[in-house]
């Protein structure tokens, strides 16, 4: 997380900003609504006029959303307004036309009384100017969007995006829906990976299988981030203890690495390193696991956060909770944590339980696949239905607070 800080502020167009994360606060300038405006259909009417309603009220004038009517509203009148019409000058109140009955050209019978201010919407009191609206480390939602449209925020400052490289390593790989040759896998880690990138918010520029190949991969590399310009690296396999695992060879060569091992499992090999720009400065490498679960949980837990950090997200992590195991999952002591693949889903106790999706190996990314938490064993010998444990889900973010 420490070599992985927010981008630097950019100032971007609106239309531009949707995904990013705002670098700055957000002030209005603008009131919202802009001027006093009816929120019904109705009449523009004085509250004491139709105090003691059923009254009725001689119509002087007839107002549009967008139009201003230039009648003020006398006693005894009433102007007939429709919805976002500014409020005419005189009156103090709207009665909505579903109260109302018109007689004739230019009266209307008012049913019931009415307050002053009723369907009155002030202006400003949605948007009040010099107020914050949003403050820095606020994603850029489609409703966020939608209300800096409504104060007029041409620009934003957000934190620059973030362009992250994805590629698969492996001899055993294919992509092109050819028969398998014997000893030959279907690539599945990068398909994956290049969407559960983009949908935390980077983009994503795919360099494609590399083949194990160590001077192929530093090509590769030193290309993703002096060519493509890549702020971020995310690798897959050549990371545990083979003869062949490139990555693991040419992070040590050319990154500045900082550990190999963690004691979790599925993903226990995983490479971090920085590799240095030649411009200056150094963009982080994620070197995951090829075992697809163990790519999926490392990217999660690991390379996850720490990319949303980049993002300039102020919470980085996935929502995570307290929740009742609904079967015994018994394990050996082993030093690690494991983390398993659950489905997590409120009881009738109104708690969160969880239980497994399915068999739980390194490459079942099938029964991984529909799960939407993950569930934290401790190290030991396993807990039992009816324990409690940490639960993180795999959908949606923190959002503003840090608790879920
Ligand atoms: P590695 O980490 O390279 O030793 O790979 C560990 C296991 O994951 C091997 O069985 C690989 O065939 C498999 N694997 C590696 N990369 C991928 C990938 N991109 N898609 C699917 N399986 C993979
Ligand atoms: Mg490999």
């Amino acid at each position: 997380m420490a070599a992985c800080p927010p981008r630097t502020p950019v100032t971007v167009p609106l239309a531009q900003a949707r995904g990013l994360v705002l670098a700055s606060d957000v002030v209005a300038t603008e009131a919202v609504p802009s001027f006093d405006n009816t929120a019904v259909d109705g009449y523009a009417v004085r509250a004491a006029d139709v105090a003691a309603a059923p009254v009725t009220l001689r119509v002087v004038d007839e107002v549009a959303a967008g139009a201003v009517s230039d009648h003020v509203v006398e006693p005894g009148t009433a102007i007939r307004i429709m919805t976002g019409a500014p409020v005419p000058n005189g009156c103090d109140a709207i009665v909505m036309v579903e109260e109302t009955e018109r007689v004739g050209e230019d009266a209307v019978l008012v049913r019931t009384p009415v307050s002053p201010g009723d369907a009155v919407r002030a202006a400003g009191s949605d948007v009040t100017p010099g107020t914050t609206v949003f403050t820095a480390g606020t994603p850029v939602t489609a409703m966020v969007e939608g209300v800096l449209a409504s104060i007029n925020a041409r620009e934003v400052t957000v934190h620059a995006p973030v362009r992250v490289a994805v590629l698969s390593t492996g001899d055993e790989l294919v992509d092109d829906g050819s028969p398998l040759r014997p000893g030959q896998i279907r690539e599945s880690n990068r398909t994956m990976l290049r969407r559960i990138i983009a949908e935390a918010g980077a983009e994503v520029v795919d360099l494609g299988i590399v083949r194990d190949d160590e001077a192929l991969l530093e090509q590769v590399l030193t290309d993703a981030v002096e060519t493509h310009g890549c702020d971020a690296l995310v690798t897959s396999g050549g990371v545990s203890m083979g003869d062949y695992d490139v990555v693991k060879a040419v992070l040590a060569r050319v990154a500045r690495m900082q550990w190999f091992q963690i004691a979790m499992k599925p993903a226990k090999p995983f490479a971090f390193g920085t590799l240095p720009v030649r411009a200056g400065g150094a963009v982080p490498v994620f070197g995951l696991p090829g075992n697809p679960v163990s790519s999926l949980m490392s990217f999660e837990l690991l390379a996850r956060p720490a990319l949303r950090q980049m993002m300039g997200h102020p919470h980085p992590h996935r929502p995570r909770v307290r929740g009742i195991v609904d079967e015994d999952v018994p394990r050996r002591r082993d030093g690690k944590t494991h983390f398993d693949r659950v489905h997590a889903f409120w009881g009738t106790d109104g708690r969160v339980h969880v239980r497994r999706t399915g068999p739980q190996g390194s490459h079942q990314l099938a029964s991984t696949a529909v799960a939407n938490a993950i569930m934290a064993v401790p190290d030991g010998e396993g807990v039992r239905a009816g324990d409690t444990v940490t639960v993180t889900f795999l959908g949606p973010d923190s959002g503003p607070s840090a608790q879920f």
